[in-house]
């Protein structure tokens, strides 16, 4: 029997975990990317409990362990560096894993790697141009080399601004600037010495009064080092051409004014850093339909989230993993399964884009007594409910053998 072949636009993090959980599913697929190798791009990403138990389904949950930085607890600090809240947030004991941190490029070759050991074919410089989907035929993806590939069925993997969903589901909402400006990278982990605050096991979250600074230790190669983050609210997104330009000295400049007096080792971690990102930080709420025809979307293509509640490649993995646990067995019927697929994923990841914009809709700079009144409540809170927050979205599973 002809076995199903599935053409996957993107080589990010959804479409080689697709690949390879469809290998697991007895389907054939191939791979197709706009750039290059991207395994060197971008800053630190966590895989929470739910997207590592997808990673140890594939086998590679140790692997990505061993390259990251196992964290479970949160801590939230104020400017000054005092303790507002600390609590066990991942829990190995009780979710299997805890969280980890890693740098996206890491993750991002280990996936590409796995792909490419069991022989799945990545084709770099493929930028899709267009889709041709016609009863009876192989569906086709066209590129703008002027090449095609055919295959039973298209699965976009290509990320927040999919070109696959503007060709086949062009009335889809645009992505939505969500007012905040992302910026992250790595420092050594000496640049906190002394300031008693780098636990291995520790995300570090601290809270002015409208801008936010995260660290914890990360293991880029096997050097040790803190992986930082932080959100400024801003009034308009950044134009893309300004941060193509703005250089790495004139952002450590402009974040060591907004970040003057704050506790160490925060001015410290910005002085010190050698590498660093800058994007608008957008997300992609209500596409109503995430598949046409022969064509589905996955990943950031049909649900991007913003970084604040670190779920962005975890769903994503999620979604592949399903997929494929869909289509393994023969049936021909796509639009049914793509339907069950989106019925499955819909409402979860709707209410973590959800979540993800609460946790960062801090757009105001507060006065000195509303941060009073926010760290008291934060307090509170954080004792009450802090390590019930995420064990809805950490405890979710998809069982592959059922
Ligand atoms: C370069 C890069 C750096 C990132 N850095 C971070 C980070 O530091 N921290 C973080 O939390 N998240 C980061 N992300 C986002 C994070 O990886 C995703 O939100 C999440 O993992 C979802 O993965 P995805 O595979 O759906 O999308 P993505 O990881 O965005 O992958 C989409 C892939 O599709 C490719 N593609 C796009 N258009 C086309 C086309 N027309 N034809 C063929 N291929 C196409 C892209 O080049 C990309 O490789 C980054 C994404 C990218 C692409």
């Amino acid at each position: 029997m002809k076995r199903t072949h599935a053409i996957i636009i993107g080589a990010g993090i959804a479409g080689p975990t697709m690949a390879l959980f469809l290998k697991k599913a007895g389907i054939t697929a191939a791979i197709y990317e706009a750039y290059g190798d991207l395994s060197d791009i971008g800053g630190p990403l966590n895989i929470a409990p739910n997207g590592m138990h997808i990673l140890h389904a594939l086998g590679l949950a140790q692997q990505v362990m061993d390259h990251g930085a196992v964290i479970d607890t949160n801590t939230f600090l104020n400017a000054k560096g005092k303790c507002i809240a600390s609590f066990v947030n991942a829990d190995a004991r009780k979710f299997g894993f805890a969280t980890v941190s890693i740098p996206r490029a890491e993750l991002h070759r280990i996936l590409v790697d796995a792909a490419q050991e069991q022989g799945i074919p990545i084709h770099y410089g493929k930028k899709l141009k267009n889709i041709r989907d016609r009863e009876g035929q192989p569906v086709i993806a066209a590129f703008e080399d002027g090449t095609t590939a055919a295959g039973d069925l298209l699965i976009g993997a290509d990320g927040i601004n999919s070109f696959t969903r503007s060709l086949v589901l062009p009335e889809s909402p645009s992505p939505e600037f969500t007012g905040v400006i992302g910026i992250g990278g790595f420092t050594d982990a000496s640049a906190a010495e002394g300031s008693g605050l780098l636990a291995p096991n520790v995300m570090y979250m601290s809270f002015g009064p409208g801008e936010f600074f995260g660290f914890s230790r990360i293991c880029p190669g096997n050097a040790s080092a803190i992986g930082w983050w932080v959100n400024l609210p801003v009034d308009r997104e950044v134009p893309k051409e300004e941060i193509r330009n703005v250089s790495l000295e004139k952002m450590k400049a402009d974040l060591l004014i907004r970040f003057k007096g704050w506790h160490a080792p925060v001015e410290n971690i910005i002085r010190n850093t050698n590498t660093l990102m800058m994007h608008n930080i957008q997300d992609l709420h209500n596409v109503r339909r995430w598949h046409k025809g022969r064509v589905i979307l996955i990943g950031d293509a049909a649900h991007a989230m913003a970084p604040h509640a670190g779920q962005g490649a975890s769903t994503s993995m999620e979604d592949a993993m399903l997929l494929a646990k869909l289509l393994r067995d023969p049936h021909g019927n796509y639009g049914q399964v793509f339907e069950d697929f989106q019925l499955a994923r819909q409402d979860r990841v709707s209410s973590i884009i959800e979540q993800a914009r609460k946790y960062g809709n801090s757009k105001k700079i507060l006065s000195p007594v509303a941060v009073a009144f926010r760290d008291l409540f934060m307090r509170v809170f954080m004792r009450l409910f802090g390590p019930r927050l995420n064990a809805r979205v950490y405890a979710y599973r998809i069982h592959w053998n059922e």
